[in-house]
Order: C-alpha cells, then structure tokens, then sequence
C-alpha cells in the first residue's frame, strides 16, 4: 500500500536522516512515489553510482519545441532596462565559464527547501546600480496610488509587537545567511534569515522550519483578518488564491546593521504559486523598503501600476511594528530591496536591528510533489514572464544553471491543468488507503 507523497517523504527522511531534503524530494519524484525504489535512486546517486548529470539527461529529454518556447521566453523576459550594462554582462558571463571550469562539480551542493522558499539566487549577487530618481512615500494614499502595495503603522498591540520583537532578536541569533550555487558560484545573501511554519503544517514540513511561536500566530491572525477585509474591496485575480487569505508559512529575515541588505529581487513563487499576497511585518529599526517596476505588465496592468515609470525607486520607510501588504502582481512586475543605509536611528529595544516577518500561503498544489525537477536534478523555480506578449505567464527553470550553466530546462505551467492534476493526485491517494 502506497501513501501518499507528504508521508513518503517523512518515511524517506527517517531512513535517511543525514541526506539533504531535496536530495529524497527528487528520488522520490523519480520513483513515482515508490520508497524502496526512491531509496536506490538516492543511493545510486549519493555513491556516484549513475552519472548525475548523463542520467537526469536520460530520464527527462527535453523536447525540441521547450527550446523554442525557452528561446522566445528568454528573448521577451530579457530586463530592457538593463541593456547598457550588456557588455559588463557578457563578460561576467565569460568570467563565470572560466572558474565553472577549475570548480570540481562534486562538491554543490543541492539547495534544500528553506533555499527554494526563499529569493531567487541571482538577487543574491550584487549589481552595478543604475541610475535613477527616487521618490520617498509617506502617505497610505501615496503608496496605494503608485505601488501595488499597503501600508499600515502600528498593526499590532504595542505589547505584542514588543515582544514578538524580542523573541525574535533571540532566535535570529541562530539564523544563517542564505547561501547556494549560481552558474558554479557560491553566492551569500547579506542579511541572515529563517524559515518558519504554522502549527496547521507541522506534520508535514521540512527538516529546517521552525515553529510559529505563539507570538506569531497571534500576529498572524491579526495580519490575515486586516488582509481578508481589505480584499473585499479588491478586485481578486483569476488565478490568486480564491477564498480566505491563509498565510501558513513565514520567512523572517533580520538585518543586523544599516549595512545589511537584500538585493532587488521578487519572492520565489514556487511554492506559492501565480499571484500570492504577501504581508511583511516590520520590527524593531526603521529601514527603507524600495520598489521598483520591472514588468510591462500589458495584459494584467491595474491603475495603481500604470502610474509609474521604470526609472523611479520609491522607497517606503517601513517603521517598528508596521505591516506592508504587497498585493498581486507585485511579485510579476515589480522587485523590491532593502538596500545598504549610511545611518539608521537605534532602535530602544532592537539597537541597529531589523526584523522582517513575511508572512505567506504555502498552496499545495504548488508543492514539491507538483513541481518539475530539471535537467541536472534540482526541483525547478517556478517564475513569472516580466516582459512581450506572454506576460502573466509562468515557467519553471532551473534554480541554479547547473553544473557550467548549461542547464536549460524549460516548461510552461499549466494553471488550470495544475488544479486538474492536483485534484486527481489527492484523490488517487485517498483512494490508496
Ligand atoms: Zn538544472
């Protein structure tokens, strides 16, 4: 009798309590959700039984047309607004081949799921700034007129903030910096951070989570009920998440002193799917949170987003027990950082720090078990078309670019092929039983 995959994977861990959890994830995924034979995949793998690489080659052959659809993806997802630093690229292209080369590929590490969760790596790298104008919002009015985002000060009980805040300072003192490989780099984010989940995930969460202290649940009922309300006002996309916002999961990043920061980027979508909500709490420091508009976003443009132009950073000050919502599309067309500050007020509680719980909805049928594996054996990052006329939709690619960045896997997602097949999975596995 077969379970199903969420409880495969809790038997695979506790055979193998060492092996990294994407390592299980993809042998399971391999085996169709068989223990015994994901077990072998595992260990074939780990001894360097099977070549990895010539394998993942074998098992997944990429299909001629996915070139095609990658090549026209990659050409209208190419940021425009980039284009004069194109030389200063293709060098760093080339310079990344050269030391891909020396680099013994043995030693990459596959990226677990706190990693997946999380940034896509390539905002982990730093890049020359381009010039721009910077407009500083105050104002509620301001921020929802020129930004796909919400503000709002003082969302917590002031007790509560407090000492959420404290409790924090403490467990960030064990968060690591968020690390893995691009193209053969090793890549370091310059902030730590942690990932955390709800107690409704418990029986089925990753070796690395922790648990939402009773803290953050309190602040996570408070964050949903304010999110749930103003949605009554919003228009609700096709393909966000119907019903009730249910935020389950949370990264909480801290930023030590005004010279820690997170690079432009947008959330990881992988596993929370087209269109997510995403409310990030603010504690302890005042830093700036800037936005910035990347997409063209032709096909699912809103008032608030047409109002703007590429070459303005609008840098929100995000205060001490302070909530801004970021609404869809944001994580499609726009990317936001905290960036490096030269001075920051201390903070009477936190000093020079800064914690940010963002809180998410992990949606299930954007789960591992749902989620494509590439060419080289990595589960794949699900991302957004930034740009043409295949703009608001999504494909999964590689994570890290493989070993030399030759790893080109590339599939469109399906979105309402995804609910089909996910419906059909959950009921297949009851059937199980
Ligand atoms: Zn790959």
């Amino acid at each position: 009798m077969s379970g199903t995959f969420e409880e495969s994977l809790q038997k695979l861990k506790q055979l193998f309590p060492d092996a990294k959890e994407q390592s299980l994830i993809v042998a399971l995924k391999l085996s169709n959700v068989q223990i015994e034979k994901a077990s072998n995949i595992y260990l074939e793998q780990k001894e360097g039984r099977i070549n990895k690489n010539k394998s993942f080659l074998h098992l997944k052959q990429p299909k001629l047309d996915s070139f095609i659809k990658k090549k026209q993806a990659e050409n209208e997802n190419s940021e425009k607004i980039d284009s004069g630093s194109s030389k200063k690229r293709k060098f760093d292209e080339l310079n990344e081949a050269a030391v891909n080369k020396q680099n013994n590929s043995s030693n990459k590490k596959l990226l677990n799921l706190q990693e997946v969760l999380k940034w896509p790596l390539k905002s982990l790298t730093v890049k020359k700034r381009t010039q721009t104008q910077t407009l500083y919002l105050y104002r509620q009015e301001d921020i929802s007129a020129r930004t796909p985002c919400m503000l709002i000060h003082n969302v917590l009980p002031k007790e509560l903030a407090n000492s959420l805040l404290r409790i924090m300072l403490k467990e960030s003192e064990t968060f690591t910096r968020n690390q893995g490989f691009l193209f053969g780099n090793l890549v370091t984010s310059p902030h730590t951070s942690q990932y955390y989940v709800s107690n409704e995930m418990k029986t089925r969460s990753s070796n690395n989570a922790r648990y939402f202290p009773p803290e953050m649940e309190q602040a996570k009922t408070i964050i949903m009920n304010i999110v749930n309300e103003q949605r009554k006002e919003r228009k609700i996309y096709e393909y966000e998440v119907q019903g009730d916002w249910s935020p389950n999961i949370a990264a909480v990043n801290c930023y030590a002193n005004s010279k820690e920061a997170v690079n432009w980027h947008s959330d990881r979508l992988t596993h929370l799917g087209p269109l997510p909500i995403i409310g990030s709490l603010s504690l302890g420091v005042t830093r700036q949170f800037r936005l910035r508009r990347f997409g063209n976003g032709e096909s699912n443009s809103t008032n608030a987003t047409q109002k703007t132009s590429p070459s303005t950073i609008y840098s929100i000050p995000l205060e001490h027990n302070s909530l801004i919502i970021m609404w869809p599309p944001c994580q499609e067309l726009w990317k936001h950082e905290v960036c490096p500050q030269n001075s920051i007020d201390k903070h009477p509680i936190a000093g020079f720090k800064r914690i940010n719980i963002t809180f998410r909805q992990f949606r299930d049928e954007y789960g591992s078990e749902m989620t494509p594996i590439c060419h080289h054996g990595e589960l794949c990052m699900l991302k957004p078309v930034f740009n043409g006329r295949n703009v608001g939709r999504y494909f999964y690619s590689c994570n890290s670019g493989g070993p030399e960045g030759k790893c080109d896997f590339f599939e469109w997602l399906n979105i309402d092929k995804r609910k089909e097949e996910f419906e059909k999975l959950r009921m297949l596995e009851t059937k199980d039983k």
